[in-house]
């Protein structure tokens, strides 16, 4: 095997490994690549090894990176997973098949106005930090009944995990929001903690580090 087709079993080993210690069922749990700042290269390796969902973090980089790959595997489907400015909305209706990072309500009026706009993934801010996106847990009732107006499909709720804490509870916080507002669907866990959100419930883990670094 390459290096990349290794590591890719390794992650997918894991995951399964997880689900079965919470009696879930491992074709629950999709794994998106997470490639921002990884050449074509790299990428293409993991392509070769048989994976097919990639997640960036910036449009502009994605654009310039994923034009020449996306022509040649039509079959590839981009996620963003970055912050991303309402004025950028447009292209990236355009351009991600998945937006995991919705999280305020002028982001939401920019996508509710683009043509084909994608599954979006309302992002939630769950140890309330300053500095980090996603909606306030206190605003999230009103946000989700604003989106759910507006047209917008939604594909289920994503956090990033507080850094330097122990990630359990802040997954364990979203999947309970996901279940008390009826939504399926939970981006949760990267390299340091996919495990533990797969046990938690996630339903789709963003993974960077461990699938492109030894
Ligand atoms: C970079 C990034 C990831 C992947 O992080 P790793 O720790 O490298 O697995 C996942 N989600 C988001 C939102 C990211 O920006």
């Amino acid at each position: 095997m390459t290096d990349a087709a290794t590591r890719l079993a390794t992650v997918r080993a894991e995951i399964a490994r997880a689900a079965r210690h919470a009696r879930r069922d491992a074709a629950e749990v999709a794994l998106v690549a997470v490639s921002k700042r990884r050449s074509a290269e790299e990428i293409e390796a993991l392509i070769a090894a048989g994976h097919s969902d990639f997640g960036e973090s910036r449009v502009q980089e994605a654009h310039d990176k994923w034009a020449a790959i996306k022509a040649r595997h039509p079959h590839i489907r981009l996620h963003m997973v970055g912050r991303l400015q309402s004025n950028k909305a447009m292209e990236a209706a355009g351009l991600f098949d998945v937006i995991h990072s919705l999280d305020r309500s002028s982001l939401l009026d920019a996508l509710s106005a683009t043509p084909q706009c994608p599954p979006c993934f309302v992002q939630v801010n769950v140890g309330n930090e300053e500095q980090k996106g996603g909606v306030p847990l206190g605003e999230l009732e009103a946000f989700l009944a604003k989106a759910r107006g507006s047209g917008v499909s939604l594909a289920g709720l994503m956090a990033i995990a507080p850094r330097d804490r122990e990630p359990g509870p802040y997954f364990a916080l979203l999947a309970d929001l996901a279940s008390r507002h009826r939504i399926e669907g939970l981006s949760m866990g990267m390299s340091a903690d996919y495990a533990t959100a797969v046990m938690l419930g996630a339903t789709v883990v963003r993974v960077g580090t461990a699938l492109f670094e030894d």
